[in-house]
């Protein structure tokens, strides 16, 4: 089994932590709108549209009647 020749410090093991952190979501808005939206492949959750297919692909009218 593989040992570590020399224990690793606080500090070098600190260092290299140094790059684990969570980034904050990446937020996009609609371009009808302006709701935020988490990515741009996803629908706009107050009116249905999208962003990439540039169109209201979810017609809001028929969800109410639902
Ligand atoms: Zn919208």
């Amino acid at each position: 089994m593989a040992v570590p020749k020399r224990r690793v410090s606080h500090a070098r093991q600190g260092k290299r932590r140094s790059h684990q952190h969570i980034h904050p979501r990446q937020l996009c808005y609609c371009n009808k709108c302006g709701n935020p939206i988490a990515g741009n492949h996803l629908l706009c959750s107050n009116c249905g549209w999208s962003n990439i297919q540039k169109r209201e692909v979810v017609s809001m009218e028929k969800k109410k009647e639902e």
